[in-house]
């Protein structure tokens, strides 16, 4: 039996999938397993990561080629997310916000030109994107967003300021949400290089997510020019349309932190003995791994249906909450179990179980909290809204 892949998913995959499952994974040996524990001790990205993660095709992957993009379906998207969160959750998170949040929202909701300045840009790793929806007094319910702007002349100016921003200082562009003079949400290209009175920032101090530059968007009668507005953005659902591809990206990492952690504790049961006996041929042990499996399996499944869904265009926000609500709490579970089986040496940093198990605490509560994807399932199932 493939302990890693019980139900054979794998034989479900192309040969282009397969091959794209190899090569990150290998990548990941290569340049992040390495050196990612000392990033994540002192809080620093990986020199050079946007970089290399340009160079194997990670941020135009699901985009047109005429954009420098790979034209790779959401199963494919949702290996490379897998693969890449094995390593950290730093790594997946820099190509997801570039490709699920920012390149997607220009793709869905920019003009052609806007397009086309961006897109290549973006994919060739030349700009970084951030994607600013939470505000410090909005986070599960963005729409009450109080950042806006107004027009004057040729120019929109901007006032308010975003929370939480994965790669804020490090960006090129932002896109950020925020109201029209008739309240309506849309989506703005923040653009370093043409916005004035603009400040980001990042959070110094926080204890998950530590490899990934986390800040503030700070506008004060920022001026940009009329024309950096996402011309075909009308409301939140744009931004949520985004959130929709982010969170498949979620739900798919998740399952890397979990193998990654499971094959660990699955070693070590073997090799190390107490009583005589190596832990693994305990029961209770037994019992933590059976169920480790099945609940991997089960997200494996999941996500695997999922990405047909998205391929196919006929998929509803309520199941990418579902997949992604199931999965990180799984990844969490799994990566303190696994912690559990290692006995002390789980906390050592000679493992990435603790690195992991800590980066979970960021995955179910960003891209919606547990809570809102129960409160996105209760509506659907009873079509009540509990919010
Ligand atoms: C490391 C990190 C990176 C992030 N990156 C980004 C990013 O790049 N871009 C971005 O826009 N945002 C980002 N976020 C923000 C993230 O999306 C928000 O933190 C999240 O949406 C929750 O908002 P909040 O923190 O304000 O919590 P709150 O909304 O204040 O929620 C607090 C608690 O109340 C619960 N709650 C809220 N409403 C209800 C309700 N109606 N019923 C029951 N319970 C409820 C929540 O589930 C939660 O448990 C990031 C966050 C973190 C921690």
């Amino acid at each position: 039996m493939n302990t890693s892949d019980v139900f054979n998913i794998e034989a479900h995959y192309t040969d282009e999938q397969m091959l794209i499952k190899d090569t990150i994974k290998t990548w990941v040996n290569q340049k992040v397993k390495p050196v990612i524990e000392e990033h994540f001790l002192d809080g620093s990205s990986i020199k050079n990561i946007v970089k290399e993660l340009a160079e194997i095709g990670a941020f135009g992957f699901i985009f047109p080629e005429k954009y420098g993009g790979l034209n790779m379906d959401y199963v494919s998207y949702g290996i490379l997310m897998q693969e890449l969160e094995r390593g950290d959750s730093s790594i997946r998170v820099i190509a997801s916000i570039q490709t699920s949040l920012v390149m997607f929202a220009i793709s869905q909701f920019g003009s052609d030109d806007q397009k086309n300045e961006y897109l290549p840009k973006l994919s060739s790793g030349e700009y970084l994107g951030a994607f600013g929806l939470t505000e410090p007094s909005f986070g599960s319910n963005p729409a009450g967003m109080h950042s806006y702007y107004y027009e004057d002349g040729d120019n929109i100016v901007i006032n308010g300021s975003k929370m939480w921003i994965g790669n804020s200082e490090l960006s090129d562009i932002a896109i950020a949400w925020m109201k029209d003079e008739s309240g309506n949400v849309k989506g703005v290209i923040v653009d370093r290089y043409k916005i004035t009175n603009f400040n980001a920032t990042t959070f110094q101090d926080k204890w998950s997510f530590r490899a990934s530059k986390t800040g503030e968007l700070v506008f004060s009668n920022s001026v940009l020019p009329k024309g950096q507005v996402l011309q075909n953005s009308k409301s939140i659902k744009d931004a949520y349309e985004c959130l929709n591809i982010g969170r498949y990206a979620v739900a798919c990492g998740s399952i890397g932190i979990a193998l990654e952690c499971f094959e660990i504790a699955l070693n070590y049961s073997k090799e190390r003995i107490q009583f005589g006996l190596p832990i693994g041929s305990k029961q209770l042990i037994q019992k933590k791994l059976a169920e480790m499996s099945t609940e991997i399996t089960k997200a494996q499944l999941l996500c695997f249906h999922l990405g047909k869904l998205l391929d196919s265009g006929s998929y509803g926000h309520e199941q990418i909450s579902l997949a992604k609500r199931n999965n990180v709490r799984m990844a969490q579970k799994i990566a303190r179990d696994s912690r559990e089986i290692l006995g002390g040496m789980g906390i050592s940093s000679e493992y990435p179980i603790m690195r992991h198990l800590i980066n979970t605490e960021t995955l179910v509560t960003y891209q919606g909290t547990n809570e809102i994807h129960e409160l996105i399932l209760g509506k659907a199932l009873t079509g009540l809204n509990a919010f």
